[in-house]
């Protein structure tokens, strides 16, 4: 699955939607404005639609500075999550943290899109909120609360057309002389991680059914060999429980989570020890 960096749609599930590398100089600089503290680099890529924003204000020079800083999207209404576009009749959920069941799929998401973050107007589709309703309930020891409602939004007006929208500016903002921090998460440039998660196998992509705790000498090796933190509970299958090697994991390129919560870096240091 890839995603346009800076729309999020999810460029191969239609060949209208065309992806650009962002190989122009002027065009990166551009994007990464646009979504900054998120960094970009070419070898990322945007949709067409976004492309072409960034191409008309880089062919431009009559814009001003300002108006390049504005955020500008491709595409709108898309599932933060699978990338899929919401504007036609497509059952989807905005995102909200009322609810005790809204505040943990909010929190599932999170972790899913991680180094991306959730804005005040992001959207997921059913289906993925069917899926981060379901892994909510193991990711919170406290007490159930399924089958309570969330909102269900069902869009039908607002054509398919690549049009402009603002952004809405609750994005922190970035320092270029502090350590950047997104929400309270911390990037260890240096490190990586893998996916909070006692549901799955925590590799990236494993079908694996078995759920087995990951033991302390193995995420000690992982830390020290690959800078490669893996949470206490989390959970391997049979087959990636005895695997020997594990040089995939640099070539873990979709996936990379370099972002870390302060325990997450305490825990570091003690498996450092
Ligand atoms: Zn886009
Ligand atoms: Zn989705
Ligand atoms: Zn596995």
């Amino acid at each position: 699955m890839s995603l346009c960096t800076n729309c999020g749609i999810a460029t191969d599930r239609c060949n209208t939607i065309g992806r650009r590398r962002l190989e122009d100089e002027m065009i990166l600089s551009i994007v990464q404005e646009w979504v900054a503290p998120q960094t970009v680099n070419d070898n990322d890529f945007i949709c067409q639609a976004c492309w072409k924003h960034a191409n008309a204000i880089s062919l431009d020079k009559s814009i001003s500075e300002e108006s390049v800083r504005a955020p500008s999207i491709g595409h709108r209404r898309v599932c933060i999550h699978c990338g899929r576009s919401l504007l036609r009749r497509v059952r989807c959920h905005q995102l909200r943290t009322g609810e005790v069941q809204e505040r943990r799929i909010h929190e599932v998401i999170r972790e899913w899109i991680l180094p991306r973050t959730v804005g005040a107007s992001s959207v997921i589709c059913h289906s993925c909120w069917v899926q981060a309703n379901k892994a909510s309930r193991n990711f919170h020891s406290g007490p159930s609360t399924s089958g309570s409602s969330s909102l269900v939004v069902n869009e039908l007006n607002s054509q398919d057309i690549p049009h402009l929208e603002e952004l809405p500016t609750t994005q922190g903002t970035y320092s270029a002389l502090s350590a950047p921090i997104i929400g309270n998460l911390i990037v260890l440039p240096d490190y990586y991680r893998a996916v909070e998660t006692e549901s799955r196998c925590f590799v990236e992509g494993c079908q694996g059914h078995e759920r087995n705790r990951i033991t302390l000498t193995m995420r000690k090796q992982l830390l020290k060999m690959y800078n490669y933190y893996v949470p206490a509970n989390n959970r391997l299958c049979d087959i990636h429980l005895t695997c020997t090697s594990w040089n995939f994991i640099s070539d873990i390129s979709d996936n990379i989570i370099n972002t870390f919560s302060a325990n997450q870096i305490q825990d570091m240091f003690s498996l450092k020890e």
